[in-house]
This record gives C-alpha cells, structure tokens and sequence, in this order.
C-alpha cells in the first residue's frame, strides 16, 4: 500500500505539469535581488510616464554603460555598444556579437506608450467660470477609471517660433495635479442603470485646470484668461501653441509596494514599462556575447503600432540594413536567422473576476515570467503563432538557467483578446513568442505586477541573449 502511494507520487512529480508559486523555489539571496531589482524598477516608473521620457532615461542610462550614438557608417566590432534614437519616442540599443551578423541577432521587443488622456490640440475653455481641459484618450481605458484621480500633465509643445518646450505638472510634491470630475452617487440614480459604456463618453472627459478669474472685471472667458496668463508667464506660450504640442494627462501617483508583504508593485504604466525596463537592463549587462543582442523600445502598441515610432514602422528594418550592410549582407538574411522575445504584459488570473479565466491555461502572478504561445481575438484572428519549434528552444534556455517561468493564455476563449507587436516582428520573417508579466487590472490608471515575476521577466530576456 505504502509503495503505491510512493509510486504514484513519483509517477505524479515526473508526469504532471508542475505549477509552482516562486516564492516556494526562491533562496534569500534570489528574493533580495527580486527587491534590488524592483527598488529600481520603481524609480525608473515614476520618472518615465511617457514614451519619450522612457527614451531619455534609457539613453542616459545606456551612456553611462558605455553605449555610443549608433553611426551607419561606422563598422562595429564585437563588443561594441550602439543606440539609435528614433524622433525620441523609440529607442534601439544593441551590443555587437562576436558571430557575423548573419547569423541573425537575439532580439527584445516591447513597447513604452501606455493608455492614457491625450489632451485635444485646442484643448482649454471655459464653462461656468471654470477653465477646464479636454482629452481624447490614448489606447484601450475603460473611461470611468480615470475619473476623480490626480492627474499630471506631460509633454512638448513647439512654439511658433520653432522653440520646443518640456512640460511636466503635477509629479513633483510642490505642483498642482489636475483632475476629471465624477458625479456623486446621490445624483447617479439615471446614469447607475445605464451600461459602464454608455455611462461615460470621450467627450466627458474633461480636466479642471483653474477656477480664478484673471481680475475682478466683469466679463467673459477671464478664469480662461488667467490660465493661458500663468501658462504665458512660465512658458512664453499662446493659446495657438497648443495646436503643436503633445500634452498628455497620465495618473499623478507614483510606483508603490502592495500587500503587508510587499510582494507586489502597484503603478501607472506596467504596460509596457514593466517589459521595456527589464528588456533595458538586460541588454545593458550583456557582455562576450556570441549573437549580436538587440533591445527594441517603441511606441504606438497601445493604438495598433502604426505610426513611424511604431513597431510596424520601417525603422527597424532599416537599423537591420545599416547592420546587415557593414559585413556586405543582406538585411533579409539577418531577419530570417534571427529570434525575437517580443515581451508584454498578459492578464494574470484573478480570483476577483475568476469566472473570466480559464484556470488550467491562465497566468498566475508570482510564478514567474509568463510565455505565451499566441494572443489574438476568439479564433487567434489576428495573431502570431509561435511554432512548437520555437517554443521549445526558449523553454529550453529558461529551464536551462532555472528560470521560473509558466506558460499563459489571455483569459477565456470567447471574452475578448488582445494582440502585441510579436506579428510585426514574425511578419519580418523572425522567430517570435510573447512572454512577459502576468498582471492585474491591465490598462487601469494603476496596475498591479508581482516582484518575482518581473525579476524573471529580466533574467529571461538575459539568458536569451546569451545563449
Ligand atoms: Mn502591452
Ligand atoms: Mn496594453
């Protein structure tokens, strides 16, 4: 009896698919370097809310490893460290390998724009002696979350006189925030029976931005007048300036722990950031490396990634070229040998909202870094399917290098989708899976991730590169 009961353990451990939280499989000094990791993931979140705020601080942070502007004319030795700016919303860093490129490069992908509240290029009016902001929202957001939470405004506005001005308001403990209204409960008796969708409108999603008339004239649009006079006053900007700019309202909050525990990390912006930093340190540390490493930072994911800093832009193809060009390839070929992780969020089972997953094939925060074969809408329409081959030579490497890592579709087959920028990549001709860091409320003003699974996230994309 004993012996069949050993001999069903056994036959269980070797057979079954294990499924384990990583908390379980982590020594002291591994869940200290998840801390050390996250510490600076967090500082890196609340000074990069934008994409072209990511792109800053990975250059500077790139420099100071060592990495140089990337020059098409230059021929690059292995070892060397390159990055290529693109209108400074995208960002390719690379280290040189010590194979030619033509047998392909290791690639990273992920993208640095996340939902938000874009604001309307002639934005500020007044109503009722209140100046307020209008917005047309960026991305995937369901509207009622973005209401009555502090708000701060980011961007660049370009002056007539071809002048550009950097805006940032309300991250600092001494500036103003700005904030969408919403109507109180005694009121909502009409709006409570109408559906989430229909309850809110893009055209509701007003910001207030002052409440002071400009002096104690009678008169109309002075509390408008007022505003544009402080903006004036601190930026040398009209009302016409807005038309050239690009101002966005994001959550004002800053990156927090979550749980007695501090197990999790609660912030604005995981999507993709949480991909995007440890795609970042990753090809940062890299060093004698066999295959050129490649980190890929671009923007537009959030809106179908068309656009030139998109990932469906020609502008890493072109990178490819310059590449491919030094040692007399073609690009094609480089492409064609090369393997990409195309690295993004996917949503982690949620016992609040279990009956939306489908438990066996779910992602689960805290069992590391989840992969994911392939995303899409109900029959995978609009998708790229890793293939089985590919699957198993990144199972391989993450196994290899004691990994923690599970395998994770996006919810339940017939409740929605979603896609990533892995089928621009596959489109090129490259081998591509999606894996990435299984979350909470994705696309909310504050998203929550697990600490392990981010670390893993990292050490995946590294060991990736070096192999
Ligand atoms: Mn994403
Ligand atoms: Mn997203």
């Amino acid at each position: 009896m004993e012996q069949q009961k050993d001999e069903v353990k056994n036959l269980k451990k070797t057979l079954f698919l294990e499924k384990k939280h990583g908390g379980t499989v982590l020594d002291e000094k591994k869940l200290q370097a998840v801390e050390d990791f996250s510490k600076n993931y967090k500082l890196f979140l609340d000074k990069c809310k934008t994409e072209r705020e990511v792109v800053k601080e990975s250059v500077a942070i790139a420099k100071s490893f060592g990495f140089t502007e990337f020059d098409h004319k230059v021929k690059y030795q292995p070892g060397k460290k390159v990055y290529y700016v693109n209108r400074e919303k995208a960002v390719i860093l690379a280290v040189i390998g010590k194979n030619t490129i033509a047998d392909g490069a290791r690639i990273a992908v992920a993208h640095i724009d996340s939902p938000r509240l874009d604001l309307k290029p002639s934005p500020l009016y007044e109503s009722n002696e209140i100046a307020l902001l209008k917005t047309h929202y960026y991305g995937g957001i369901k509207k009622y979350q973005w209401l009555a939470i502090p708000l701060a405004l980011h961007g660049k506005i370009i002056k007539k006189s071809g002048e550009s001005v950097d805006i940032s308001v309300g991250e600092r403990e001494d500036e103003p925030c700005f904030c969408i209204t919403d109507l109180l409960p005694h009121l909502a008796k009409d709006q409570m029976k109408k559906t989430i969708a229909e309850g809110f409108s893009g055209e509701d999603l007003n910001a207030l931005a002052g409440s002071l008339p400009f002096s104690n004239e009678e008169g109309k649009d002075l509390v408008k007048l007022n505003i544009l006079k402080i903006l004036n006053d601190k930026y040398g900007i009209t009302e016409t300036d807005f038309l050239s700019a690009e101002l966005e309202l994001v959550p004002a909050f800053k990156a927090l722990d979550i749980g007695f525990d501090r197990s999790m990390i609660g912030a604005y912006g995981h999507d993709d950031r949480v991909c995007a930093y440890p795609a970042l340190r990753a090809i940062l540390e890299c060093q004698d490396l066999e295959n050129t490493a490649i980190t890929v930072l671009v923007d537009k994911e959030e809106v179908g990634s068309d656009g030139n800093t998109g990932m469906n832009s020609a502008f890493f193809q072109y990178f490819i070229e310059d590449l491919a060009k030094q040692d007399n390839f073609e690009a094609r070929h480089v492409l064609s040998k090369s393997k990409c992780l195309s690295t993004d969020v996917n949503a982690a089972f949620d016992p609040n909202f279990s009956s939306y997953y489908e438990s066996e094939n779910s992602c689960y925060i805290n069992r590391g870094v989840a992969v994911t074969k392939y995303t899409g809408n109900g029959g995978k329409a609009s998708t790229s399917d890793a293939s089985a081959e590919f699957f198993g030579e990144i199972r391989k490497i993450l196994d290899d290098n004691e990994i923690i890592w599970q395998a994770g579709e996006m919810g339940k087959v017939d409740k929605g989708g979603g896609g990533t920028i892995a089928k621009f990549i596959a489109n090129l001709n490259i081998d591509v899976v999606d894996i990435g860091v299984p979350m909470f409320s994705m696309h909310a003003p504050f998203e929550i991730v697990s600490k392990i699974d981010v670390y893993m996230t990292y050490l995946a994309i590294k060991s990736f590169f070096e192999n």
